[in-house]
């Protein structure tokens, strides 16, 4: 069993409100939604964060980045949304698989703190 959490949801280990998946990539609900929408975007592969993806599988990485972009526009974020990946611990990141979260469906203020 592995030790990464989002590695263990891919694997159905632990539960998620998955609203998106592909071959490569699958998309759920995040835990503690910062906005009305707040999805995280994760290649089904590990990769630790957007630079070790972008070197080891830079199609993986666009992949994910498309799949962001497809769950966008299924939650009807018409108006406009943010798509962050959040990089090593300086960056905020708490999770040590690439994500990138989508966040939107309010007004999000900008820059973050
Ligand atoms: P980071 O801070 O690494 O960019 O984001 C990690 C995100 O994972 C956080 O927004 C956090 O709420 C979310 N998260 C942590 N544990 C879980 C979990 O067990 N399930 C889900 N769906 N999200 C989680
Ligand atoms: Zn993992």
């Amino acid at each position: 069993m592995s030790d990464c959490l989002f590695c263990r949801i891919v694997a159905g280990e632990v539960p998620a409100d998955v609203v998106h998946e592909t071959p490569r990539t699958l998309a759920f609900r995040d835990i503690s939604p910062q906005a009305p929408v707040h999805v995280l975007v994760v290649p089904r592969d590990h990769h630790a964060d957007m630079a070790a993806a972008v070197d080891a599988d830079p199609a993986l990485a666009a992949e994910v980045l498309a799949a962001a972009v497809a769950v966008a526009r299924a939650e009807g974020l018409d108006g406009g949304y943010r798509l962050v990946a959040n990089t090593g611990d300086d960056g905020g990141q708490t999770v040590h698989h690439l994500h990138v979260h989508v966040l939107g469906g309010r007004r999000l203020s900008w820059p973050p703190g």
